[in-house]
């Protein structure tokens, strides 16, 4: 399974909701705070590390604020025969 994290541009967020509404394990919320833009932007809340780096919300954002990693765990190799 990969993992991801993604970095929202807090100062261009204006807080359209898209992001959240699309990520599918649920860990964007909204700060608690107003960007200069006067929007409370989007923000990354995964204490779990739920985010599989599918970067959808990146997809669905509309002013491309959202830069997205991901994490591929090492491949085991196995003998097959
Ligand atoms: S990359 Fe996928 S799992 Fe991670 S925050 Fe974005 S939509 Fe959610
Ligand atoms: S989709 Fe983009 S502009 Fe909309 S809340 Fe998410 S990061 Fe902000």
């Amino acid at each position: 399974m990969a993992h991801g994290r993604i970095v929202i541009d807090a100062e261009r967020c204006k807080g359209c909701d898209l992001c959240r509404l699309a990520c599918p394990p649920s860990v964007i919320q909204f700060a608690d705070f107003l960007n200069p833009k006067g929007y409370r932007p989007a923000m990354l809340v995964d204490p779990e590390n739920k985010c599989t780096g599918c970067a959808l919300c990146a997809v669905v954002c509309p002013d491309a604020c959202i830069t997205v990693y991901r994490y591929q765990a090492a491949r085991q190799s196995s003998k097959v025969a």
